[in-house]
C-alpha cells in the first residue's frame, strides 16, 4: 500500500547503519534523500504517518472508518475475533473481511483462532459480564502484537458500532493501553454509521444480524428458554 515512501525509510536506515560507507559518504546520501522527502509533500507526508493497528470487528463495520483514516495513518487491519460463533458465522464474517483487505490492498495481520470452548468457560458462569471479557481478551491481544510489531497506536471499529458498549470499550482500551505502555488511538466513529451501512451495501457486504457470541445470537430473538413442544398427529 505504501511500499515506495516505505523503502525510503529502509534506505535511511540502511545508510546510517552502513560499515562500508565513511561518515561524509553517509551524511550526503542521507540530506539527498530529506531533500527528496521535502520536495515531495505526499511522500513526507506518508514518511511522517503514525503506524495504527486497528482490530477489525468485521467488514461493514470497518468500510467507513478506514475511509476516514487511512490519509491520517498508515493502517493494518488485525483480525482477532475469538467471540464469533458458530463456525459458519464465524468464517462468513473473516472471509468477508478478508475479500475487502484484498480489494483495497490494506496491510492485514490475522489470528484465525475460532474460540467457542474457551470463551464458553469464561463466560458460562457470569454471562452478564461476558462484554467486558470479551473486550479485555481483543483489545488485549491488538495491544500486545502492535506493541510487538513497533506500532504507534492500536484501536478496534468496535468504536463505529451503535450497538457496541462504548465507553467501557474505551476504558478497558485505557487500562490496557497503560498495561502495555502503547497508546490507543480513540475516535468517536459512530458518526459514521450511516455512511458505513450505505457502503456495505453498496459492495455486497455480508451483514450479520447479531454482535458475535451465541448468547447474542439467543438475545437477537429475545429467547430464553424454548419451552415449546409439538405434537404431530400424524400417522407413520
Ligand atoms: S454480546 Fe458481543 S461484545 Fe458481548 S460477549 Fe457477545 S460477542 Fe462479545
Amino acid at each position: 500500500m505504501v511500499g515506495f515512501p516505505f523503502s525510503i525509510i529502509n534506505y535511511q536506515f540502511l545508510i546510517l547503519n552502513s560499515t562500508v560507507l565513511n561518515f561524509s559518504i553517509k551524511l550526503q546520501l542521507s540530506q539527498i534523500v530529506t531533500n527528496h522527502l521535502t520536495k515531495n509533500p505526499i511522500f513526507l507526508k506518508v514518511y511522517l504517518m503514525k503506524k495504527l493497528l486497528m482490530h477489525v470487528c468485521c467488514a461493514p463495520c470497518l468500510v467507513a472508518p478506514y475511509y476516514k483514516l487511512k490519509d491520517d495513518f498508515e493502517i493494518t487491519a488485525f483480525w482477532y475475533n475469538p467471540n464469533i460463533h458458530p463456525t459458519l458465522e464465524y468464517i462468513y464474517r473473516r472471509d468477508c473481511t478478508r475479500e475487502f483487505i484484498k480489494a483495497e490492498n490494506i496491510n492485514y495481520i490475522e489470528i484465525n483462532e475460532y474460540g467457542l470452548l474457551e470463551f464458553l468457560e469464561k463466560t458460562l458462569s457470569t454471562l452478564s459480564e461476558r462484554c467486558a471479557y470479551c473486550y479485555y481478551k481483543r483489545l488485549e491481544v491488538t495491544a500486545m502484537t502492535a506493541k510487538q510489531n513497533g506500532y504507534d497506536y492500536f484501536s478496534t471499529t468496535l468504536l463505529y458500532s451503535k450497538y457496541q458498549k462504548h465507553q467501557m470499550i474505551v476504558e478497558i482500551a485505557n487500562e490496557i493501553a497503560a498495561e502495555y505502555d502503547i497508546p490507543f488511538f480513540y475516535q468517536d466513529l459512530r458518526e459514521l454509521w450511516k455512511e458505513g451501512i450505505k457502503l456495505s451495501k453498496e459492495k455486497h457486504m455480508y451483514r450479520q444480524q447479531y454482535c458475535g457470541c451465541i448468547f447474542s445470537e439467543m438475545e437477537r430473538y429475545n429467547i430464553l428458554h424454548i419451552i415449546s413442544y409439538k405434537t404431530l398427529d400424524k400417522k407413520w
